[in-house]
């Protein structure tokens, strides 16, 4: 059979014997769940056994590349894993950019299921048709940097390679691994999953390319969406700072809140310390692209004086260094960017580890943890955040628990509950009191806890004051049915907890294709554009509706996992810290209110009338915040609507 967009095969790795084999994609799962996420989800639906632990022998991983990857389809980059997270004990997605998925497919493989545990430490090289567990005993202990480094030096620099540092190594929860270095993957504990197999490191060389099925119209989709990038006005802007170029309008709006969520820093001060002249100050940097990214926003970053001079990182997220170290410990430009190298070199997740180490310092003001547990006087600056990065990997006294995330923190102190701000132990890069829009709804919503999924196009609705008539356009081009944006739009108001389901299932669709959807590339397509990409590359129609129905399937699949976990409407729910503590910003105390600051939140009621809002748009049921059997069935999920029934909903 000839495969077009498709590799057609699926690599099998059983660690604790060794075995190794492929088998043939299943076409028409593939069409059903495009690839990427959708498959990988399907997949694990069979494989994951219920209730496991998420660090044993029975877990699985399932990596995939978007059926897109490996073609020049602009910004097709995006390779994904699927597990059960050790943090929060969720079963999810995790997407990474870089070139793995890419190479993968010239490799000849869509996916990767990795399951058992090997004896010793091994890495897996694929190349080609030649795929071997290699010894990884000179690997272990290297940071990831240092390891990805090696790994090229052998398979050479036209190789791609996903690593895990020390924190996975060490099982650390609060970890993540690294595609070529640079594209996080995995946050809430890929790594430690890896770790917990022995399996440090994949490498990939591929040289088989990828077959389209219509060339000429691949060509003329590719061309409007490379001239709708080039005539972006902002493009070589967002090229030269990635997402740092937006930094100083978030500090302008107080995005960023530090002190454990308690206050938002001035914008003048924060603008003339962190802003875009002190980055080119203090910074040399050189765009790093994915593969086919016509608009790349990773960043190699070297310091060009001052402290830490000479000191070279990789950024992919580029604003990391300033927003989780820089404005919340009150360090300079020089030291955020070496916090970054450090927590990238471990494999900590910045998002979870910072954010850990501000809850710290305010137990520790309040008397919940001592100098004695810590072994430091924990407080906003340069070596506490070094120094707890070092304790983490260590895993020594109350660091050990630390390094299992929030959610071990509260169970080993339950007070500390009342002071943390999390949604299924992930802590939240957004504050709805800042902007209750659809990029923090959803981190309520995502079964994978306060993960930044929606944040796709500019503008983006994690900023306030975006007027209605521009979310109108939005809800457009998201192809949001006119019966929808009838119930979102309503009396000169919308409603981002009605929004929010559509954002979601197009990003999913989005992360099936492979595609990225940050922001300057996420404008780029739009259902059509995507869904005609599809066809044009494999050959099977795909209509935009197909597109949209088959990332709300998928999101709808992972759900019922998850409720087969455990989880449910209680864990959707809002931090109480947001509803009952207004964030200082300035003269100003913001408390949470809906989009337009129109209507305050101020009890629990009022927040769940959101959640109930959220259910009733996606057809659920709104009582417990479960699909119901009619909606999966309907979506042609027959395994999942039987399992809801199994486990005794309707
Ligand atoms: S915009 Fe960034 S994350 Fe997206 S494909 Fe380009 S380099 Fe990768």
């Amino acid at each position: 059979m000839e495969y077009y967009g498709y590799a057609g095969r699926i690599l099998k790795v059983d660690l604790s014997t060794g075995s190794i084999k492929t088998e043939k994609l299943d076409m028409d799962m593939a069409k059903k769940f495009l690839g990427g996420q959708g498959v990988n989800t399907r997949l694990i639906f069979d494989l994951l056994k219920p209730k496991i632990d998420p660090l044993s022998p029975e877990n699985v991983i399932i990596f995939g590349a978007g059926a897109l990857c490996g073609t020049p389809a602009p910004a097709a980059t995006k390779f994904s894993a699927t597990t059960k997270f050790p943090e929060s004990g969720i079963i999810g997605t995790a997407v990474g950019c870089g070139g793995f998925g890419p190479m993968l497919k010239w490799a000849g493989y869509d996916h990767i299921i990795v399951t058992g545990v090997s004896e010793k430490p091994v890495y897996l090289s694929i190349m080609d048709d030649n795929v071997e567990l290699q010894d990884a005993s000179d690997l272990w202990g290297k940071d990831i940097l240092e390891a990805t480094e090696a790994l090229y030096k052998k398979y050479g620099n036209d190789s791609s390679v996903l690593c895990i540092g020390p924190a996975g190594e060490k099982l650390v929860r609060m970890s993540l691994a690294l595609i070529d270095g640079i594209g996080h993957i995995g946050r809430g504990g890929l790594a430690a999953v890896m770790g917990s197999k022995k399996l440090k490191a994949m490498v990939v060389r591929g040289t088989k390319g990828i077959k389209i099925a219509d060339v000429e119209r691949f060509w003329k989709i590719f061309e409007f969406i490379v001239g709708r990038a080039f005539t972006d006005r902002n493009r070589l802007r967002w090229i030269k700072y990635g997402l740092h170029g937006v930094s100083e309008a978030w500090f302008e709006g107080g995005v960023v809140p530090v002190k454990n969520r308690r206050e938002s820093p001035p914008a003048e001060e924060a603008i003339k310390t962190y802003g875009l002249k002190a980055f080119d100050e203090v910074l040399e940097s050189y765009p790093w692209a994915g593969p086919s990214c016509i608009t790349s926003d990773k960043l190699v970053m070297k310091v060009k004086k001052g402290e830490f001079e000479g000191l070279q990182t990789l950024a992919s997220t580029t604003n990391n260094p300033v927003i989780f170290f820089g404005l919340p410990f009150n360090l300079s430009f020089n030291q955020g960017v070496k916090c970054h190298d450090i927590f990238n070199r471990y494999g900590i997740d910045e998002i979870n580890g910072s954010y850990i180490i501000e809850v710290l310092i305010e137990l520790y003001e309040k008397g919940l943890v001592t100098e004695e547990q810590l072994k430091m006087k924990p407080k906003p600056d340069f070596e506490t955040v070094v120094k707890a990065a070092e304790m983490i990997i260590k895993r020594e006294g109350l660091w050990d628990v630390v390094a299992d995330g929030l959610l071990a923190l509260i169970r080993k102190i339950p007070e500390a509950s009342k002071y943390v701000i999390h949604n299924k132990g992930m802590a939240f890069p957004f504050d709805a009191r800042v902007c209750l829009g659809v990029e923090v709804f959803d981190m309520l919503t995502n079964p994978r806890g306060a993960q930044s999924f929606a944040l796709v196009r500019t503008p983006s609705l994690a900023i306030p004051n975006i007027p209605i008539e521009m979310v109108k356009v939005l809800a457009a081009t998201y192809q949001i049915p006119m019966g929808a944006r009838r119930r979102i739009f309503k009396d000169g108001e919308w409603s981002t907890a009605r929004f929010t389901p559509y954002v979601e299932n197009n990003n999913t669709a989005f992360n099936c294709l492979g595609l990225c959807y940050r922001f300057f590339i996420g404008r780029l397509y739009n259902p059509v554009i995507a869904s005609s990409m599809y066809s044009a590359i494999t050959g099977i129609p795909l209509s935009p509706e197909e597109f949209l129905t088959a990332g709300e399937r998928v999101w709808n699949l992972q759900k019922a996992l998850n409720v087969r976990e455990g989880f449910d409407r209680k864990d959707d729910a809002i931090p109480e810290r947001w509803i009952t503590e207004p964030l200082k910003f300035g003269e100003k105390e913001l408390r949470l209110q809906n989009y337009t600051r129109t209507l305050t939140i101020s009890t629990r009621e009022e927040a769940e009338k959101l959640l109930d809002d959220y259910y009733d748009e996606r057809g659920w049921d709104i009582k417990t915040g479960v699909p119901t059997k009619e909606k999966l069935t309907k979506l042609g999920l027959p395994e999942a609507a039987n399992l809801i029934t199994e486990l005794g909903y309707s």
